[in-house]
């Protein structure tokens, strides 16, 4: 058999010998033969495909344990691999740009004083549905503060009663300016350790909340409750689902009508004891409706159908009780929780 020198190869290959010797070392790519006496390394041609392969991988940042996975497998589940690693790291990189927007928006806000005063009119239910013997939702809406929470476990209602509970405060009083990250991290770290007081690791709740802070809304958000902005007729939603479906999903793994029939939908990747919260700021203007609600409504209510009874509704309160309408008269398989509320400029 021809073979190429461990130089030869590199030049051809564009990964240095020294790459080449620490991919063989790893069990990425070994030579086609090693000299027993000299220890020299020679590679077949047919190797260059998967060299070049493996130096591409590098490139866009591929942990080399994964790219031994994917040089073991056909082209066709390699790129499928590769769109899922990549879809991974976008998510990744969202997360972490709300959060360097979050910061860049804190500190250059700090000493802001001209923004328009904005107030909530709002109204929060929660309905235990119509199959579940007992309601575990908690659903939340003060003069600052929108928060609904989705309990799971056998005191699943005082883990989500507890972790909004633990917010409350932020409702009350003066909230210190250009504070409001450590706040919201500090309610947020109050509102989990409650729930972990309660005793068993089995117990647990998901929480998405909204804290007004003059013309801005912070936003906290862990596992599948949902919030929605209607704004211009458009309907946006601004949480990110922690379930496996959604992680399918943003693999192109699965598409988002399969994800309705998935019988495992509801399984959750993150809640408020078992992962880091997304933190975001939307800066809020008058006109704008805000929806928070929980899997119940969601899972049931299509969100062309949420939008059209958002646009509808005359008020909070009736948006709110259409809502819950609907989520029943599609079955109302869970507890559904919705909070809706909207923003008005401050009377002078
Ligand atoms: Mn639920």
């Amino acid at each position: 058999m021809q073979t190429l020198t461990i130089g030869a190869f590199a030049r051809a290959s564009r990964l240095s010998p020294k790459a080449l010797r620490l991919y063989d070392e790893l069990d990425l790519l070994r030579p086609a033969h090693v000299d027993p006496d000299t220890g020299y390394r020679h590679y077949a041609p047919a190797q260059l495909e998967q060299a070049r392969l493996v130096a591409w991988l590098r490139r866009i940042g591929m942990p080399l344990a994964r790219i031994r996975e994917v040089c073991a497998l056909e082209p066709t589940r390699a790129a499928s691999e590769i769109r899922a690693y990549w879809s991974q790291v976008e998510a990744e990189t969202a997360v972490r740009r709300d959060l360097a927007a979050f910061l860049v928006d804190h500190l250059s806000n700090a000493s802001r004083k001209d923004a328009p005063m904005l107030e909530l009119r709002y109204c929060a239910h929660s309905d235990p549905g119509r199959v579940r013997p007992a309601n575990q939702d908690t659903a939340y809406a003060g003069a600052r503060l929108l928060a609904v929470a989705d309990g799971y476990g056998p005191a699943g209602a005082p883990a989500s009663s507890a972790a909004v509970e633990a917010l409350r405060f932020l409702d009350t009083g003066e909230l210190p300016a250009g504070d409001v990250l450590n706040l919201l991290e500090e309610a947020v770290r109050g509102a989990s350790e409650a729930v972990r007081g309660l005793g068993s690791d089995e117990n647990g709740t998901t929480l998405t909340a909204l804290l007004l802070t003059g013309s801005r809304l912070a936003l906290v958000h862990v596992g599948d409750c949902r919030a929605y902005l209607l704004r211009d007729g458009g309907l946006f939603r601004i949480t990110h689902d922690h379930t496996m479906v959604q992680s399918l999903i943003d693999e192109g793994r699965l598409t988002p009508e399969e994800a309705t029939a998935h019988p495992q939908r509801a399984l959750l990747l993150k809640a408020l004891t078992t992962g880091t919260p997304d933190l975001g700021l939307h800066d809020a203007r008058p006109g704008d409706r805000y929806l928070l609600c929980s899997d119940g409504l969601s899972t049931v209510v299509p969100d062309a159908r949420a939008r059209t009874v958002l646009t509808t509704a005359q008020t909070p309160e009736e948006a709110v009780r259409a809502l819950v309408t609907e989520a029943n008269a599609a079955g109302g398989p869970d507890n559904v929780s919705c909070v809706v509320a909207d923003v008005v400029a401050t009377p002078a």
